[in-house]
Order: C-alpha cells, then sequence, then structure tokens
C-alpha cells in the first residue's frame, strides 16, 4: 500500500517514516512538510540525517495524494480538516491522528467522511482503546455517586489540553452514564468552585518534560476507589495503531471510523 506522511519532520512523522520502512505490506510514496520549513526540497534521508534515499519532502499535498493510496496525517486541527476535504476528492483514505479539534472542525471531518475513507483517533494504541472499552462499561456499572475523574500527563511541547485521549475517555464515560459529556465535564478547577457536583466528569492536565502520554480514569466512591491507567512508553505505539489503521483502511467504504472499529472492539 503507498502510504504518504503529512508532517513528516514532527514527533510523529518521524516514527511513521521508520515503520512504514520496516514494514513489507506498505511502501513511503510521498513526504509532506509545510510551507517554508527546512526539510522541503531536501531528500528524506539527508533530511533525517542518513544516506538520501530519492524520495523529496514537498510541500505541495496534491504532489502527495496523487502518488498514494492512504495519507497518514499527524499534524494541526486546521491543516488535518482542509487535507480531509482534498484526499475525500482524491479518492486517498487518510488516517488523522491530530487532536485538538473544535466542534466545527470535528463535523467538518465528518462531511469528508460522507464520501471519503478515514480513520480519526485521539489514540491510536490498544491499550488505550481498551482502556476505552472498559471505561464505558466501568460507568455503565458504578452510579453517579462514584466521582469520575480523568488525569492526564504530556511532554512539555503538547499544545492541546485535555488529551485527545482523555476526551475520548469522557465520552466513554458519559456513554456508559447515558449523559452529553458536554453537560458534565468540568475541566482544570481553579479558585473558589464550590463542593464538586455529582455526576460531573473532571479533567486535569499535567504537562511536563518526556512524558509521552499517561492517563488514569479515577472512580472515587465512599470507602473505595478503582483507577484505570495507561501508560505509554514508545511514541512508535501510536505510529504502529495508525499504519494498521491505514492498511485496515483498503477494504473499507467510504465512512469515518474510529480505531475500535480498526480493532474490532
Ligand atoms: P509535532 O509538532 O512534532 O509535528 C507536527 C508536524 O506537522 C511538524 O513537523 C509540522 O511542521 C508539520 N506541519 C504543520 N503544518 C503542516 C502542513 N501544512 N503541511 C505539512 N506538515 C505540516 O507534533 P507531534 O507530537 O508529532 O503531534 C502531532 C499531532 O498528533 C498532535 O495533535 C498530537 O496531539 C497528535 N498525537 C496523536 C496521537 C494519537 O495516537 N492519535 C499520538 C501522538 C500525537
Amino acid at each position: 500500500m503507498r502510504m504518504a506522511v503529512m508532517g513528516a519532520s514532527g514527533r510523529m512523522g518521524q516514527m511513521l517514516v521508520q515503520l512504514i520502512d520496516a514494514d513489507a505490506r506498505a511502501r513511503l510514496s510521498a513526504v509532506v512538510e509545510r510551507v517554508g520549513h527546512d526539510w522541503v526540497g531536501q531528500d528524506l534521508g539527508a533530511a533525517m540525517g542518513g544516506p538520501a534515499r530519492g524520495l523529496t519532502v514537498t510541500e505541495d499535498v496534491a504532489v502527495a495524494l496523487a502518488c498514494s493510496d492512504v495519507i497518514i496525517d499527524f499534524t494541526t486541527p486546521a491543516v488535518t480538516v482542509a487535507l480531509a476535504q482534498k484526499a475525500a476528492e482524491a479518492g486517498v483514505a487518510h488516517v488523522i491522528g491530530t487532536t485538538g479539534f473544535s466542534d466545527a472542525d470535528l463535523a467538518a471531518i465528518a462531511q469528508a467522511g460522507a464520501r471519503g475513507r478515514i480513520v480519526r483517533a485521539g489514540n491510536m494504541s490498544l491499550g488505550v482503546n481498551l482502556l476505552v472499552t472498559l471505561t464505558r462499561q466501568v460507568a455503565q456499572a458504578l452510579g453517579a455517586e462514584y466521582d469520575i475523574e480523568i488525569v492526564e500527563a504530556h511532554h512539555r511541547h503538547k499544545v492541546d489540553a485535555p488529551s485527545g485521549t482523555a476526551l475520548m475517555l469522557g465520552e466513554a464515560a458519559a456513554e456508559g452514564r447515558g449523559v452529553a459529556l458536554a453537560d458534565v465535564a468540568d475541566r482544570g478547577r481553579d479558585g473558589i468552585t464550590g463542593a464538586r457536583a455529582s455526576g460531573d466528569i473532571g479533567f486535569h492536565a499535567i504537562r511536563g518534560g518526556d512524558f509521552i502520554g499517561e492517563h488514569d480514569v479515577i472512580f472515587a466512591g465512599e470507602g473505595e476507589r478503582i483507577t484505570l491507567r495507561h501508560v505509554a512508553s514508545d511514541r512508535a505505539l501510536f505510529a504502529r495503531g495508525a499504519v494498521t489503521a491505514a492498511l485496515w483502511l483498503e477494504g473499507q467504504g467510504p465512512g469515518e471510523y474510529s480505531m475500535l472499529d480498526v480493532l474490532g472492539l
């Protein structure tokens, strides 16, 4: 399968290049960086500090779409929303790992998904997607007398909070309780907040150093607490999930899918 990487010089982009190179089912067809980036016009191998490999980094998405079956995209919301339309028009599948979307962004991606083939996941790992399923089940089993708090930790460069994964976990908990997350989310308390409202789902974001990604879902009741925890210790985890999603999309019809679909959870 011919795979293009959007944002090739990024933390996830470089990881994706390595994993696609190592996967016999995939071939790296194109690599894209933003206009004005140092890597544009350079050979990818040289840009990554190795020998030349005959693939030039482009700033032109159309070039990448013309020679690819799928484009894997871990960039920024504005870039991803624009790409979703173009990929759908070009008949190229789109794996979206980007996080931090507004509701309007998500609606635009859903619109692209009506024609194109998309997998979008705030977290591409098997473990986190399993945690999503468990969170939904536990929230359903326990009443609102168990307070749900979601605590996440990421590296100092992350620009959005709460993380896409924390929001996925929050959505799952709200779904398990049969409520809308927007009605119960309580993000980053500060000051004289008053007592905690029963049924709220709290979010807290730690930022610092080189945390790759850690998530705790705490169900705190009277006399006991349950904590569901996931710790990512290698960024390759997410890139592997993205490549799995790209391969899975080959046999699918139009639609916007999640990693739960890809993993059969
Ligand atoms: P990063 O800043 O290291 O990389 C982003 C890259 O995108 C940069 O190289 C940047 O130059 C490039 N870019 C920006 N505009 C572009 C454009 N118009 N065309 C092409 N490239 C462009 O960030 P990162 O840590 O790799 O994370 C990227 C995104 O992926 C974030 O939203 C992050 O939260 C998300 N993420 C998701 C998962 C997951 O499993 N879903 C895992 C890790 C990170």
